[in-house]
């Protein structure tokens, strides 16, 4: 540490003064770089205002940085969007690392082609070391070129912070740099300021060089170009979360309007010549349209505020007018899944803990767009940093929510999106605030690198009937606006310029698909028998009473999967009795005393956390304690369920279903437990009771499953993550991760063979049952039951309607003893075109 004497910094020219707030462009203006002066120029040589080394001058001459020997740095940037000159207009005098005397020649410029060709001439002179400092001279008015103008106070220097040692950091993925004109001025400025906001030492690496990511000059001095390969390395605390943020950053353009580059692992040149990207389905569909990127405003905030009382005041406000918003949004939502998810985001600006943290920081004299940014990164950070599926959701939320309040706090307005016809939008992730306002009639389809089949934008796409991919390599950010695209969701394929024969055969489809549909609703009253008169019965998975409708207006003969878990999420206690008891009896007076009505208890835990259930953290959530485990270590939970559901009983034809059962000490528990709760409600009969089987232990124990359960139902989602030890939602995995798979099937047989031989029946209700591919198969394989989600149920009953048991029962032992899920698809469309009449079948 040492003590610098007081310093006069002189007029680098001479000129007019100008106050920097009214500097227009808002990195000098809002003195994210650093406090100091502006001068419009009278003289064209910029002259060295203190002593010191060059430690950066741009290869394009407009801008120069002096260090003195007590670490107090001057920027000074000839100028406004000078960088565009590409160094035309501008000689530069001085070489960085060289010593130069105050008042020495730096830069001479050509003021009438600079003020010809650029923006504008205003010149900044900025100490973005940040010392304070006084005016020697009034702030406006004329100067002469080495008249004293600031006088520094005293300070101490600022140790430099260390760079992080190699082994201790984490390195970013590689990002190629898509600004124009590299990391100059505005854009460094912007990541600098970004990498102050994390407690951890950060730094950015071109090549062999590497710069403290906190300093602007440093960053300057890295002299980055258009299409150079950068890191952002980070050690400490915040880490992680810095360098995914930076280098996000980075990619988008730190503030400036750029063509999102391809990362470098997926070269840029490899991203043009291909032909096919491949993802995951998200939504099913297909659409042929035009590539419009959309890429999420950064905004620049200044760290400190007015006073604690006001910025307190902008807060409140911003957090008012957000919640209306959200109510406009979820009043005006596509469905009730839309609602859902602005319902959760209200809920998410209610947290105490968020705002308690946003609130601190305001108090310590920040601004309270700067406060609430930082409350609400941390919080998403550690929401990430959970390992957990639904919590790093939660932070993808947060993060929007986020995003809204703060434009309200600086006072952005969102500005529409104008879109062309036929858009297939993507983005890194599409957030909901952004698909809320979006012109349906335009969009045709989504395609993201990040979300899974259970993301947002999965949910969103399916509520608006629209194709999407989730998963997509990160060159898809690379494609131009306007590029033409086939986006085939049904094969998680988006083809770039796809040929004329392509685009006519999507086209042909469509028009089939329709008159398909149309066929399939009008028959959708008839029993899903099939050609040799073998019923199966098609129910539904719900999650709600407006579903369990909807549902029977479709042709559900029931229904097969009612996911209980909707009364219990989202929520800060758990649902009364009379609550959850109204609901399902509700439920089972839609469907009447001949339907079935599966209930399946509570299905949550680990993966799926409930805020009024605290639980340890566990390492591996879908290993650890979910569905009947959890239920039956808080059995009073488990209880006050068993007492609703059965509070439905004679409504409808009851079945109680338990979740994620691996071993029958934890069916006879549970039984135990319902029987009680009958016994206290005087009950004589007890509901049907069944396990699914998603566990593979379950699948291969069915034989002693089966003499103490009423029925089986299989959760394919489960039993494939399970059996194959691949994450249902890996984005990476997902299209390996097929219920189509040899091994699972033979699972399925299994169980179907140890049923029957008590006389007991087998149900599908996990997705593969709502594909119409899987139909001939689960029939084959002697599966009585199909539960599928709602909107199927017409389509599942047709397919039944077209194939033979005999048939079904021969593919589906062919199947079982090939390789792989790819054979298995294969050969199940192959015999499809074999025996079912294909003029009225599609190729999904
Ligand atoms: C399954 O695992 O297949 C299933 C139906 O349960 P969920 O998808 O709710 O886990
Ligand atoms: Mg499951």
């Amino acid at each position: 540490m040492a003590t610098p004497q007081q310093l006069q910094l002189l007029a680098p020219l001479s000129g007019v003064l100008m106050p920097l707030d009214q500097v227009p462009d808002q990195v000098f203006s809002s003195r994210v770089i650093g406090d100091g002066l502006c001068i419009d120029p009278t003289s064209q040589t910029l002259c060295a205002p203190l002593a010191g080394v060059i430690s950066n001058v741009q290869v394009s001459g407009h801008a120069v940085s002096i260090t003195d020997d007590n670490g107090v740095q001057v920027l000074m940037h000839i100028g406004l969007d000078t960088v565009n000159l590409a160094g035309k207009g501008f000689t530069r005098l001085v070489e960085e690392g060289q010593r130069v005397a105050v008042g020495q020649a730096l830069i001479e410029f050509d003021a009438d082609y600079i003020a010809l060709n650029a923006r504008s001439l205003l010149t900044l002179m900025l100490v973005v070391s940040g010392e304070p400092f006084t005016w020697l001279t009034p702030e406006t008015g004329g100067v002469e070129s080495g008249q004293p103008l600031l006088s520094l106070n005293p300070s101490e220097v600022v140790a430099a912070e260390p760079m992080p040692e190699e082994g201790e950091a984490l390195f970013s993925k590689p990002v190629t740099l898509p600004n124009a004109n590299g990391l100059h001025a505005r854009p460094a400025a912007v990541f600098a300021q970004a990498a102050k906001g994390f407690s951890a030492s950060i730094c950015l690496h071109k090549q062999q060089d590497s710069a403290n990511a906190k300093s602007l000059v440093a960053i300057m001095a890295l002299q980055t170009a258009h299409g150079d390969i950068l890191q952002v390395s980070a050690a400490g605390a915040d880490a992680e979360m810095a360098i995914k943020t930076l280098a996000e950053l980075l990619a988008a353009g730190c503030g400036e309007t750029v063509t999102v580059m391809a990362e470098v692992e997926t070269v840029a040149a490899e991203a043009s010549s291909l032909k096919v990207l491949r993802g995951v389905c998200a939504s099913p569909g297909a659409a042929f349209g035009q590539v419009v990127q959309i890429a999420e405003q950064t905004l620049e905030v200044s760290e400190s505020g007015v006073s604690p009382q006001v910025e307190r005041e902008y807060l409140s406000l911003a957090l008012v007018a957000a919640v209306l918003a959200l109510q406009q949004l979820r009043d005006k939502a596509t469905g009730d899944a839309q609602a859902d998810i602005f319902k959760a985001h209200q809920e998410l600006l209610e947290d105490p803990g968020l705002l308690d943290q946003a609130l601190a920081l305001i108090d310590a004299g920040k601004s309270a767009g700067f406060a609430w940014r930082a409350a609400t990164e941390s919080t998403a950070a550690l929401f990430k940093s959970l390992g957990n599926a639904l919590l790093a959701e939660r932070a993808a939320d947060l993060a929007d929510v986020g995003q809204r309040v703060l434009k309200l706090i600086l006072g952005v307005e969102d500005r529409a999106m104008e879109l062309p016809d036929g858009a297939i939008l993507i983005a890194e992730q599409l957030t909901p605030s952004q698909t809320a306002g979006l012109d349906t009639r335009k969009v045709l389809g989504f395609a993201t690198v990040g979300g899974g089949a259970t993301s947002h934008v999965a949910i969103l796409a399916r509520a608006f009937g629209l194709p999407a991919i989730c998963g997509l390599p990160v060159q898809v950010l690379a494609l131009a606006n306007g590029t033409r695209v086939l986006l085939d969701a049904d094969k998680g394929e988006l083809q770039l310029d796809p040929e004329l024969a392509a685009i006519e055969q999507l086209q042909a489809n469509r028009q089939r698909q329709k008159k398909r549909q149309q066929y399939e609703l009008e028959n959708a009253g008839l029993a899903a028998c099939t050609r040799d008169g073998h019923h199966v019965e098609i129910t539904a998975n719900i999650a709600s009473l407006a579903e369990a409708e909807q549902a029977m207006a479709l042709g559900g003969e029931g229904v097969g999967l009612l996911r209980s878990e909707f009364l219990y999420l989202d929520r800060n206690h758990a649902p009364s009795h009379d609550e959850q008891a109204s609901t399902y009896s509700a439920i089972a007076r839609t469907l009447g005393p001949a339907r079935n009505l599966v209930v399946r208890t509570l299905d949550v835990g680990g993966d799926k956390p409930l805020a009024y259930v605290p639980m340890e953290r566990e390492t591996n959530p879908f290993l650890g304690m979910r569905g009947i485990r959890l239920c039956l270590e808080r059995p009073q939970l488990l209880r006050h369920q068993f007492k609703a559901i059965l509070s439905s009983a004679g409504l409808a034809r009851l079945h109680i279903m338990l979740p994620m059962v691996a071993q029958l000490s934890e069916l006879r528990q549970a039984r135990q437990l319902l029987e009680e709760e009958a016994l206290a409600l005087g009950l004589t009969e007890l509901p049907k009771l069944g396990i699914m089987i998603e566990v593979p232990a379950a699948a291969l124990m069915a034989d002693l499953f089966t003499p103490e359960v009423d029925f089986f139902s299989i959760g394919t989602n489960d039993l494939t993550q399970y059996t194959l030890a691949m994450d249902r939602d890996h984005p990476r995995l997902a299209s390996q991760a097929d219920s189509f798979h040899p091994a699972v099937l033979r699972l399925i047989a299994n169980t179907v063979k140890a049923a029957h031989a008590h006389g007991k029946w087998v149900g599908v209700c996990g997705a593969m049952a709502s594909e119409k591919l899987a139909v001939p198969l689960l029939l084959g394989l002697g599966v009585d039951e199909l539960s599928v989600s709602v909107p199927l149920i017409p389509a599942i009953k047709a397919a039944v309607r077209e194939v033979d048991l005999l048939d079904c029962q021969a593919i589906a032992q062919q199947v079982l003893g090939l390789e792989s899920a790819e054979q298995v698809r294969e050969a199940l469309r192959l015999h499809r075109e074999a025996t079912v009449d294909t003029s009225l079948i599609l190729e999904n």
